[in-house]
Order: C-alpha cells, then structure tokens, then sequence
C-alpha cells in the first residue's frame, strides 16, 4: 500500500506511443483495468491518472494508476495499492 496524491496540470499530457495512459499502463504491466487502484473505492478504473507519492518531491518519479473519475479528482491524500503504480519519468 502506498500513499499518493494527484498530480496537477496533467491533463494535456500524452503518452508516446499511445492513444492513451489506460493503454499504456495495460501495455507496461500486462494486466488489464479493473477496479479503482484507490483502497476502499469499488468502483471501476477509467483512467490512467498521475500521481506521486505523498513523500516525494515534484522533481521525483511519477506514477501512472488505474483509477476512477471521482478518484482522480481527490485533492487529498490517498491509499492506493502499491502493485498497480506503474513508474514514469516526469520530464519524458
Ligand atoms: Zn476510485
């Protein structure tokens, strides 16, 4: 389990190579979407949202999770599980 929070100003944000971060996290992990990566949420995943750890700096790793539409828009820390963050470099 891991702490995280959402990332700001990511929404114009495209992964090379594909259409979108749902594709690309699929394509990373091997796994397909399921539910929301947010412990306590049921709801399923939709997007592939950014976030960092609550401990780390901006200038660390970022994580792209599957995670629902409400999840995504939490301003607040949260619970995720920690084998659903795939990492990525914030300046790629
Ligand atoms: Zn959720």
């Amino acid at each position: 389990m891991a702490t995280v929070r959402n990332i700001n100003g990511t929404s114009d944000r495209k992964p090379d190579e594909f259409d979108s971060w749902k594709d690309f996290w699929e394509s990373r992990t091997g796994k397909s979407f399921d539910n929301c990566s947010c412990i306590g949420c049921s709801n399923k995943a939709e997007i592939g949202g950014h976030v960092q750890k609550e401990s780390a700096n901006s200038r660390d790793f970022w994580y792209i999770t599957p995670l629902c539409q409400n999840c995504n828009h939490k301003t607040e820390p949260f619970s995720v599980v920690d084998y659903n963050l795939e990492r990525i470099n914030p300046y790629d």
